[in-house]
């Protein structure tokens, strides 16, 4: 037998009464199968719930199998209603997206693990979820250049450029951009250190610009954009 931790990001029918749940872990995402998880009396019942922390015990070589299981954080309890559900989905869907790309997945489960309690426990989650898009962007290699005019090297004043995935000064303003305000919001969250500090202090104004610019990073760098994005978009209009 072996044994897995981690995040369940997805799940699917299997025949009748099954399920397959894909668990993203240390290693990246594996799929396993849950027998008679959708009977009233299974044991995996409540486990098989996206965005619960499992440890599983699985056999089997082209399809594993669930042997046993146990649940170390159970959080369904972090969808409070349809706004926050759809966002939470957006997450997901991105996780689950970039869970097949090589990256390093040990540190983003590890920034996962750290976010979660934060959206679970806020009303004001939404900056959480940025960070997590803009730390994603680091580990697939396409991390923003926050600091520096990409012309000249000053740091001070600047505006960023999504197509440049850089800053520039004001003597090298770039065509199309987004202003310092939202520069050093995105700055703040990039950078962010949950070890340290836990408050964000960011002017709930700046939000729609900033889920402007991860829309358009994620557009244009990645050509990615979450099923889930549309929906968000007719609920809190932007
Ligand atoms: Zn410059």
């Amino acid at each position: 037998m072996e044994e897995y931790t981690g995040i369940i990001l997805k799940k699917i029918s299997y025949k009748e009464s099954s399920e397959i749940i894909y668990l993203y872990t240390l290693d990246g995402l594996i799929g396993v199968l849950v027998h008679g998880s959708k009977k009233m009396k299974s044991p995996f019942l409540n486990l098989t719930k996206v965005l619960n922390y499992v440890k599983v015990f699985v056999s089997g070589k082209n399809l594993k199998v669930l042997r046993d299981a146990e649940i170390i954080e159970n959080n369904t309890s972090i969808v409070t209603d349809l706004e926050k559900y759809t966002y939470v989905t957006h997450m997901v869907e991105l996780i689950y997206y970039f869970a097949t790309h090589e990256h390093d997945h040990d540190k983003l489960l590890g920034f996962i693990l750290k976010i979660i309690p934060e959206i679970k426990a806020r009303a004001d989650y939404i900056p959480y979820i940025y960070m997590l898009e803009l730390k994603l962007l680091y580990l697939l290699g396409v991390n923003p250049n926050l600091k520096t005019c990409l012309s000249c090297d000053e740091t001070k004043e600047l505006v960023f450029s999504v197509k440049d995935g850089s800053c520039f000064c004001k003597n090298h303003l770039p065509d199309d951009y987004f202003s310092n305000e939202v520069l050093e919001a995105v700055k703040q969250l990039y950078y962010f250190d949950l070890e340290k500090t836990r408050e964000i202090e960011i002017n709930s104004r700046v939000l729609p610009e900033i889920r402007k610019l991860l829309d358009e990073y994620y557009d244009y760098h990645l050509n990615y954009h979450s099923k889930a994005r549309k929906m968000l978009k007719g609920l809190i209009g932007y």
